[in-house]
């Protein structure tokens, strides 16, 4: 059995990473060694689960606008292909390593597994400060990453979309540079295009939907009203914020939100939409008029039933899972628990709704992207969130009777659903030769 035990440090016996256990990599095989005693014959193929499938680093060189050159570095990680083409986001941010993202890429892997669409798991980024860059130079580093890794995307083979710090215009430009690069439009290259270019209606919100009907399903079976709800949530991107207007609109207090620049508290509830012009206007909630200024740490002590890290990975650690006050945590994040953390909360009757199933209608409504793109027949919004709220509250229902059939935690159930999916598949291709 590979991945990590309790306190040990994980062993993948790769020789291009040695993460430490509370990394991104170390979380996921620690997360995996959890869910192979449930996977009877099939953990003999669990080495597919514990190592990347396909790993591909590349050199983004790159003209600035003051004409000097300097060069980033980019991946694309095909974590696995067993069910079908990849499938993932790409990440631009400074603190992206080739590690991040093979967790990244392993969790869409158990994210499109645990909410049964036809992919298998990808994640791509660069390490870069986008705030560093003008919009010409972004645009000249997404066309150079697009066609380094031209040799392995594709809408058959591997299928970006957007993640943290990209969006529609990202989107458009990596279609149109493969597109060029092959010679024909070839829309279903990626996902969470403009709508103007066969993306698909409702895909902005989807992921902030997701969580929210995933926490809303959570929420009811806790037993907790969502009506005043209070609600802390860590980051006020594209999720972060959807969730937030959504639990608003059903009657939940949002009393404190935190982001990269800072927090604000209000005990009555933040006025999402007043917040979402301050940020739109400073690129950080610091500073928003509407509430008190909320120091870093005092975040993770605000007293409120749920709590949704919306930003990036390893934010409730161990000391933090000690003191935070909610009864439910919904990962918007991919990865914000570390292993430790999830044993205190669950010891603390602290109920973890995990990130691949809470996040999952982001790439719920990517694969309605795709699947409009080849057949080139496009549907309605409401259309979109209705297939999405039957795609992801089946699949959370089916992760919670297996949860507690087993008396797992719903991410080991997720875990043992998706990874089951996956595994039998793998077995039923066999092996090559
Ligand atoms: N980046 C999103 C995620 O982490 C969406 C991926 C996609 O749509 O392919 O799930």
């Amino acid at each position: 059995m590979t991945g990590i035990q309790q306190g040990s440090t994980p062993s993948t016996n790769l020789s291009y990473v040695s993460p430490a256990p509370d990394s991104p990599w170390g979380t996921y095989l620690a997360q995996l060694d959890r869910v192979l005693p449930y996977m009877g014959d099939l953990a003999r193929w669990s080495g597919t689960l514990s190592r990347p499938k396909r790993v591909l680093i590349v050199d983004v060189p790159v003209q600035l606008d003051n004409g000097e050159i300097v060069h980033f570095e980019g991946y694309r990680v095909q974590h696995s292909l067993s069910r079908g083409p990849g499938k993932g986001g790409i990440r631009y941010h400074p603190a992206v390593t080739l590690e991040e993202v093979m967790a990244l890429s392993a969790w869409m892997t158990v994210k499109n597994a645990a909410v049964n669409l036809p992919f298998g798991g990808a994640k791509g980024g660069i390490r870069l400060d986008p705030r560093r860059l003008s919009a010409k130079e972004l645009e000249r580093v997404t066309r150079r990453y697009t066609s380094e890794i031209g040799l392995i995307i594709g809408p058959q083979r591997d299928i970006p979309a957007p993640d943290v710090n990209t969006n529609a215009q990202v989107m458009a430009w990596m279609m149109d540079t493969y597109s060029v690069n092959v010679g024909a439009t070839t829309t279903g290259v990626v996902t969470g295009k403009p709508v103007s270019l066969g993306g698909s209606l409702g895909r902005v919100k989807a992921t902030g939907r997701g969580v929210y009907v995933t926490g809303r399903e959570a929420m009811r079976r806790l037993k907790i009203p969502t009506e005043g709800a209070r609600i802390a949530l860590q980051g006020f991107g594209n999720v972060g914020a959807n969730a937030a207007e959504l639990f608003a609109r059903e009657g939940c207090k949002i009393v404190a939100v935190q982001d990269h620049g800072g927090g604000v508290y209000n005990a009555q509830g933040l006025d999402v939409r007043a917040l979402t012009e301050h940020v739109a206007a400073h690129g950080t909630v610091a500073g928003f008029s509407g509430g008190e200024r909320l120091e870093s740490e005092e975040f993770w002590d605000v007293e409120a039933e749920v709590l949704i890290p919306a930003a990036l990975e390893g934010q409730i650690t161990e000391a933090r899972a000690r003191r935070l006050r909610a009864r439910l945590v919904l990962e918007a994040a991919n990865g914000p628990t570390v292993p430790a953390a999830d044993d205190i909360l669950a010891a603390r009757g602290v109920t973890v709704l995990p990130d691949v199933i809470c996040n999952a209608g982001g790439v719920i409504v990517s694969y309605f992207e795709w699947v409009q793109d080849f057949s080139s027949f496009f549907w309605s919004e409401s259309e979109i969130n209705m297939r999405l709220d039957q795609i992801i509250t089946g699949a959370l229902k089916h992760i919670w009777a297996t949860a507690e059939r087993h008396a797992i935690s719903l991410r080991t159930g997720a875990f043992v659903v998706a990874c089951t999916r996956v595994l039998e598949a793998r077995n039923e291709r066999g092996l090559y030769p």
